[in-house]
Parts: C-alpha cells; sequence; structure tokens
C-alpha cells in the first residue's frame, strides 16, 4: 500500500489548514467518493465542509500541485451567470461556440470561465 494515497494526503493537509472535526468528516466523505474523472466544484465542496471558499482553492491547489488534481476551466458567462456545459483543459483552447446561448454575450475565455479541478490520480508514488 502506497503512502501517498489521496486520502493520506488530505489527512495531513487537514492539520495545516486547522479544520474542525466536522469538516474533516465531511472531507472524508466528499472524497470516498471521488475516482479518476471526478469533476471537483470549489462551490460545493465549500458549502458542503463549510470551510472558507480561500481554504477550498488553496486545499485544491496543494492536491493539484501534487498531482491528483488537474485544472480544468467550465465556461461560464459573466453577463447571465448561466454554465455553458463546456470544460476547456486551458484557458487556449478554442471554444465550441463564442457566444451564450442564453444572451448572446460574446465570451472572452479569461473572464468568463471559473476554476474547476478533476481528479487525475487516486495515489501518487
Ligand atoms: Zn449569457
Amino acid at each position: 500500500m502506497s503512502e501517498n494515497t489521496l486520502l493520506n494526503v488530505i489527512q495531513s493537509l487537514e492539520s495545516k489548514f486547522n479544520l474542525n472535526p466536522y469538516q474533516k468528516k465531511q472531507i472524508k466523505k466528499i472524497v470516498e467518493y471521488w475516482k479518476v474523472g471526478t469533476t471537483i466544484y470549489p462551490g460545493d465542496i465549500k458549502s458542503r465542509t463549510a470551510m472558507t471558499i480561500e481554504t477550498t482553492y488553496k486545499l485544491l491547489k496543494e492536491l493539484n500541485q501534487k498531482g491528483f488534481l488537474e485544472k480544468r476551466y467550465e465556461l461560464y458567462c459573466s453577463e447571465c451567470h448561466s454554465f455553458k456545459g463546456e470544460v476547456l483543459k486551458t484557458l487556449t483552447d478554442d471554444l465550441e461556440d463564442n457566444y451564450c446561448d442564453f444572451c448572446n454575450h460574446e465570451f472572452i475565455v479569461f473572464q468568463d470561465t471559473i476554476l474547476i479541478y478533476q481528479v487525475v490520480k487516486l495515489d501518487i508514488n
């Protein structure tokens, strides 16, 4: 068994971020459902753990740096606040459609995306 499983790494980060018992319990529940390919919405983690959004992003950033998660960018119209349902791997990817279906706003990738993550590994050696 590798010591560097996602759950082990998260447990070591819990003390770094001073998480309370409730937050630890909630994170464990969430992470147990993570599989390679799972999409992670920081806002969802924040609401299910009651961590601040800053802590949530810091935690996810650490998991990204360790190689468990990769960044993704979901297209989100900054004008009418709707999700387009399109996820980009990088901010330089071409868009399928340059205009919002709902309000016809022309997307600017740097402004009309939110940072999300995708699970790419469950343990590292
Ligand atoms: Zn729109």
